[in-house]
């Protein structure tokens, strides 16, 4: 039997998607290549914005109907979006084709669902409502790369930003114990993976729930010595950044220096009203430092553009931090309602017309520094890890700042670490050529 998995959303859920491989795997199903060949079909979902939500119901709508012709087909539904119980039980009443419906908690259980459908035929609905994910370890993972990988280390999220849902549908911060880890990176290494992404909600959380003294440097440090390897991680939190991380992260071998540090306003007022937890200055005082003691670093963001009551004063703070930091790369997003969050509930919401004028303002000064950004590698030499074949018959590789960089070499390299010169260049992308490995 086959299955077919469809992600929506976040790095979390595409890692997710691997460990529901890995257990639909050990059920005895092989991967499909698309989802008309599959017998089992997986829908991982997101729910951080209502748009997200409703492409998941018309998929559902249209694997309804190809069910009518094939009877045998299992549809499951779950991840985030599910994980709101209203949410599911509207898709367990108006879905009856739909066999499983799951959510983020009891994740790992995916496996003991399918067999109940499997043997007994009937629908299943298992929402866990524990205060956060269940962690269990020894779970098989069916990696969709094999040079990359992404290796969980803490799970859900305390912060409650004002917009966001997550906190809702991922629980309470839960991290798993730093031996488990350790463990994890080592069999990827020993099987030839070159890069690891830590992942969490906010990694900067890393350890507080044990309190032992255990953080995400402690951990940084343990991970550095396991090998020559490149260590990424990503999201992180400004308010619980700070500088000993960035002394840890220079003083490593492995980990890049490459740090996505979500802004979403530069307004002081702004990112109270989002219960952020830090103010402009401290944000800009974080990345001076660490452009201070790493000058090779690469910082990206995301930036929410007309959060309620958003004055053209409070966007200016925001094109000012823009401007000051020189981004390499910025997500940017217009505010919109996600229900069930305190900002929904805020009035003096933004008009669309006006989120629409700011975001094209605020999209094009990035643009502009992300050019000057690129134009300033113009000529340097980068050590970068191949990862196969691009656009044009190119071959697309990353350095440790994660700037993509295409060059024409033998497809044979993937996999590798080489040495390419920065050639050519424009906003998005850089042009190397292949000067040694
Ligand atoms: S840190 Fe804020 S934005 Fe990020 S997942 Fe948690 S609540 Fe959402």
């Amino acid at each position: 039997m086959k299955y077919f998995i469809e992600v929506w959303g976040c790095a979390m859920n595409e890692h997710d998607a691997e460990t529901l491989g890995g257990l639909i795997e050990k059920k005895g199903f092989i991967k499909a290549d698309n989802y008309s060949d599959a017998q089992l079909i997986v829908l991982h979902t997101c729910c951080i914005r209502a748009k997200a939500e409703d492409k998941v119901i018309g998929r559902i709508g249209a694997l309804s109907k190809i069910k009518k012709k094939r009877p045998e087909m299992i549809i499951a539904v779950g991840g985030c979006m599910t994980q709101q119980e209203e949410v599911a039980q509207y898709i367990q009443t108006r879905f009856k084709d739909v066999d499983i419906i799951y959510g983020t908690h009891n994740l790992n259980e995916f496996d003991k669902m399918l067999t109940t459908v499997l043997e007994e035929k009937k629908q299943v609905k298992n929402i866990s409502c524990t205060d956060g994910m269940e962690i269990k370890e020894d779970i098989p993972i069916k990696r969709n790369d094999n040079l990359k990988a992404y290796v969980n280390i803490i799970y859900g999220c305390n912060n409650f930003c004002s917009y966001c849902i997550v906190p809702y549908v991922r629980g309470r911060e839960k991290s798993r114990e730093i031996k488990f880890i350790i463990e994890e990176v080592k069999a990827l290494l020993e099987n030839g993976f070159k890069e690891i992404t830590l992942l969490g909600q906010n990694v900067n959380s890393y350890g507080h729930d044990f309190n032992d003294g255990t953080n995400f440097s402690v951990l940084l440090k343990v991970l550095d010595k396991l090998g020559d390897y490149r260590l990424r991680f990503m999201s992180s939190h400004p308010r619980d950044f700070d500088y000993e991380l960035i002394d840890t992260i220079n003083k490593t071998k492995n980990v890049c220096h490459q740090i996505h540090l979500p802004l979403q306003s530069g307004s002081d007022r702004i990112i109270k009203e989002m219960n952020r937890g830090y103010t402009k200055e401290h944000y800009l005082a974080l990345t001076d430092y660490i452009f201070k003691v790493m000058p090779d670093a690469t910082i990206s963001t995301d930036i929410i553009v007309g959060f309620p009551g958003e004055t053209e004063e409070d966007f200016q703070d925001t094109m000012d931090v823009v401007d000051k930091v020189g981004y390499d790369q910025a997500y940017m997003f217009m505010y919109s309602i996600r229900e069930g969050t305190r900002a929904a509930k805020m009035e003096n919401q933004i008009p669309e017309k006006i989120k629409k004028e700011r975001f094209h303002r605020l999209l094009t000064l990035q643009n502009k520094k992300s050019l000057e950004k690129n134009k300033a590698m113009l000529g340097k030499v980068y050590e970068v890890l191949v990862e196969g074949l691009g656009e044009k018959g190119r071959l697309t590789a990353r350095n440790r700042g994660n700037k993509v960089i295409n060059f024409t070499g033998d497809p044979s390299l993937t996999g590798d670490f080489v040495k390419v010169k920065v050639i050519d260049y424009n906003t998005w992308s850089l042009y190397g050529e292949l000067i040694g490995d």
